[in-house]
């Protein structure tokens, strides 16, 4: 699923990160794992990670997040906690087991252990329960689209490139959206990027301001 992982952290961590006023200077390394942006994104606070899909700045929170969890929680609830929130992009790929799994890159859509359809994603965005992720998508990215600033619009997207199930050297592109009434998911065929996909939204964006 690519970069679209990084909405169900901001699901299940979003609002905490926002109240803690999180911050991280991406370096384009961390632990082995690199950004996308090689030469690192600087220094970067919730937003401006969120806007930019800055990997290390989700990564990194998430690992503070999982250690705050297991101290607060226990281990075993730290895990659970996370499964019951990836569950709809998990399927049976997690290994069973009772502690929280190292994260790593494939825990920021990185791989192919979280994986999603355009409907499945759509389904999940369209979730009454993910009211509140929506708002917060809304204050993090809303009004804002490819670099530009969209006034007056509710509408904010995030994209993604993520490598093809079971072809691992081929990637397409996601972009994923919503204005808190209305949520869109494209998944573009295999080899296609995300700046198609970004152009194709802009159409269905600019559909909607006639
Ligand atoms: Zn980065």
């Amino acid at each position: 699923m690519g970069s679209l992982a990084k909405l169900v952290w901001l699901r299940l961590e979003g609002d905490e990160w926002a109240s803690r006023m999180v911050s991280f200077k991406c370096k384009g390394e961390l632990n082995g794992v690199q950004c996308w942006n090689r030469k690192g994104h600087g220094k970067v606070d919730l937003a401006k990670a969120t806007l930019e899909s800055c990997n290390l700045a989700f990564l990194a929170w998430s690992m503070e997040s999982a250690e705050r969890w297991k101290k607060d929680y226990g281990d075993g609830a730290a895990r659970y906690r996370m499964e019951q929130i990836f569950k709809p992009f998990l399927g049976t790929r997690l290994k069973a087991g009772e502690t929280m799994p190292v994260l790593g890159r494939e825990w920021i859509g990185d791989g192919d252990l979280l994986r999603t359809t355009p409907l499945a994603m759509a389904k999940w965005l369209s979730d009454p329960d993910q009211e509140q992720l929506l708002s917060l998508c809304k204050r993090l990215m809303g009004g804002v689209f490819d670099g530009w600033i969209v006034k007056g619009s509710d509408w904010w997207f995030k994209s993604g490139t993520a490598p093809v199930p079971g072809d691992p050297g081929v990637t397409s592109a996601w972009v994923a959206g919503s204005n808190g009434e209305r949520s869109v998911v494209l998944h573009l065929p295999r080899g296609r990027g995300k700046a198609e996909g970004l152009a194709r939204m802009k159409e269905i964006l600019l559909l909607k301001k006639k």
